[in-house]
Order: structure tokens, then sequence, then C-alpha cells
């Protein structure tokens, strides 16, 4: 099981964070710029991640369709051709 994990993009200077916990007592802040980072930014970043991944899923359900009928013609048509 992967690590529990809370991501971060730092807004002011584009910096990748990883937290282990989503809320500390101490305020945190981007160890490039210096800017205060928020649970609630945390939150949002995981929910936008979480419908760009849906989004990639939806996008990619068209070719699955079109692989598993593609395989099922050539199951067809090997077996209609081995039938002869
Ligand atoms: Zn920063």
């Amino acid at each position: 099981m992967a690590r529990y994990q809370y991501f971060y993009t730092c807004p002011q200077c584009g910096t990748h964070l990883e937290f282990k916990m989503r809320v500390t007592q101490t305020k945190r802040r981007c160890p490039q710029c210096g800017w205060r980072i928020y649970p609630e930014e945390i939150d949002r970043q995981a929910e936008a991640r979480v419908l760009a991944r849906r989004a990639r899923e939806r996008k990619a359900l068209p070719y699955a369709i079109a692989i598993a009928v593609g395989a099922l013609l050539f199951c067809i048509i090997s077996a209609f051709l081995s039938s002869r």
C-alpha cells in the first residue's frame, strides 16, 4: 500500500512538495519562496487531481472499447478461417 501523503504545488513558484500530514501545529511555508501553505489549498489541489484523473479515464474509454471490439473481430475472423 502506498504511503499516505499529501502533495502540494506552490502556486507562487511551482515547487512540488509532499507532506505526511495535512495539518500541523506550526505554520508551514514553501521552502523556496516562503509562500504560506494552507490545508484548504492542499485539499483543493487533491480534488483537482481527482477531477483530472476522471477526465483522463473518460478520454481513454473509447480507445479501450475500440481495442476490445478489434480483439473480438480478430477472434471471430480467425475462428471463421480455421473452420473452413
Ligand atoms: Zn514556493
